[in-house]
């Protein structure tokens, strides 16, 4: 096998500041194609553009990436033998290229600036996700590889790279489709046959359009700080870029690798759906232990809760939450007594269920479930209260909304004192103030 044969694949995401959902579906694609082949998979930063310089931009893209689980061979941090793993480290090199393309003929200066000369000839591929793909003669004019400031464009810098890197396989996304043949022009000036190149289509939001980053969320950061978790945003970006052979919906990212193949990339632009994600990530923090639960749960509420109580609740919200931070919002009432206020209570007999509920659990002896459970089934019986009605008064009184983890539950975790206390302060509003 020559050296040459064994695939190489990079991403080379811009230092930005933030990762975009875009750049973690595209690495999915090179990962998986990389594993899968037993290749190399490499992370370069095109940080040539000084001016869109980001701060801190490096460790953003270190950070996301190793929280989502996805890691490459060789890249800036990690070292290897083809580096540097950023263009701004070898500028002289770019420049040597681009004067040796002068020299040759191939090249100009003009301005200050180099510019490479139009080989006059159309320009095709065999794109291994779209097929034939051919660009006129007139798409590629003489063009600029370096600028007056001596700084390569990301056109130029891409291919001295994908050559030098030895890469086998450019898969990224339609958007670059375009680029495509400067590049191959370059590849061809540059006497280095050009990799193959794979174009998927790129994400959209709910409205068909492109994910953009001033009206969607593509910040990486957003999806952890909602509680997403990392296995299950993975999932979804797979199955949104490719459909599993068996159509499995609900897969591992090892899973992915196995069953991964370029044919099987989705051509259709694919959409963005949060609805699908959450029901996704859903099924994921089901499949989480007790344990494995309570420890993502603590990272997403705003109170210093202890062991034991996250112990109780768990199985009360486990399975009714899709997203780690919606927990806060449901377990608040726990920690933080509710605004009750008499427009809160629609029902006519929410007086009565008060009442009658304080009247019956300030007589329960222990405050057992079993208890609590006997000894308001039998209040609603003897009153002749509707069930649904009355326990979304104890819902209202004890949470302060609607939706809450089951009521009776919630009661005995909250003891009964407190129980008793947050029942006796709204018989006082619904005594006193007016409505
Ligand atoms: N910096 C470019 C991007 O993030 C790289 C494109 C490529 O893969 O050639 O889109």
């Amino acid at each position: 096998m020559s050296v040459k044969s064994k695939i190489r694949v990079r991403i080379a995401p811009s230092p930005t500041g933030f990762v975009h959902v875009g750049n973690v579906y595209g690495a999915l694609f090179n990962y998986a194609f990389a594993r899968k082949n037993n290749g190399t998979f490499i992370l370069r930063i095109d940080d040539t553009d000084q001016k869109r310089h980001v701060e801190g931009a490096e460790e953003v893209l270190y950070s996301g990436f190793e929280w989502l689980g996805i890691r490459w061979d060789e890249g800036p941090d990690k070292g290897g033998q083809y580096g540097p793993y950023k263009p701004s480290e070898k500028i002289d090199k770019y420049q040597k290229i681009a004067h040796d393309l002068v020299n040759q003929g191939l090249a100009y200066e003009e301005d200050g600036a180099i510019k490479l000369k139009s080989p006059k000839k159309d320009f095709s591929w065999n794109d291994a996700i779209r097929g034939e793909i051919t660009f006129p003669e007139t798409e590629v004019k003489d063009f600029v590889i370096l600028k007056s400031d001596g700084f390569p464009v990301y056109h130029f810098n891409s291919v001295v790279d994908d050559i030098e890197m030895e890469i086998t396989h450019v898969i990224r996304g339609e958007e670059h489709i375009s680029n495509t043949p400067r590049q191959i022009a370059l590849f061809e000036a540059l006497k280095a046959s050009p990799p193959v190149f794979a174009h998927f289509p790129t994400l959209r939001n709910s409205e068909h359009k492109k994910l953009s980053k001033r009206r969607d969320p593509v910040d990486l950061r957003l999806y952890r700080e909602a509680g997403y978790l990392p296995e299950a945003l993975v999932n979804f970006l797979c199955l949104l870029g490719w459909s599993h052979p068996e159509e499995k919906e609900i897969f591992s990212i090892n899973e992915f690798i196995d069953k991964f193949s370029l044919e099987r990339v989705r051509k259709a632009g694919p959409i963005f759906d949060s609805k699908k994600l959450d029901w996704i990530n859903g099924m994921y923090i089901r499949q989480l232990t007790d344990d494995e639960f309570i420890r993502h749960l603590k990272t997403h509420l705003s109170s210093d809760t202890n062991d034991e109580f996250l112990g109780k609740i768990t199985p009360l919200i486990k399975e009714r939450i899709n997203k780690l931070a919606d927990a806060e919002d449901l377990l608040k009432f726990f920690w933080e007594k509710p605004q009750v206020e008499k427009p809160l209570f629609e029902n006519e007999q929410s007086t009565l269920h008060i009442a009658s509920a304080l009247e019956t659990l300030r007589k329960v002896p222990g405050w057992s479930l079993e208890e609590i459970n006997s000894s308001l089934k039998k209040a609603i019986e003897e009153k002749g209260f509707k069930t649904g009605d009355f326990y979304m008064t104890m819902r209202l009184v004890l949470a302060g909304k609607k939706v809450t983890p089951p009521i009776n539950e919630s009661m005995e975790i909250l003891g009964k004192e407190e129980t008793l206390s947050r029942l006796e302060t709204a018989e006082r509003v619904m005594t006193f103030s007016p409505r």
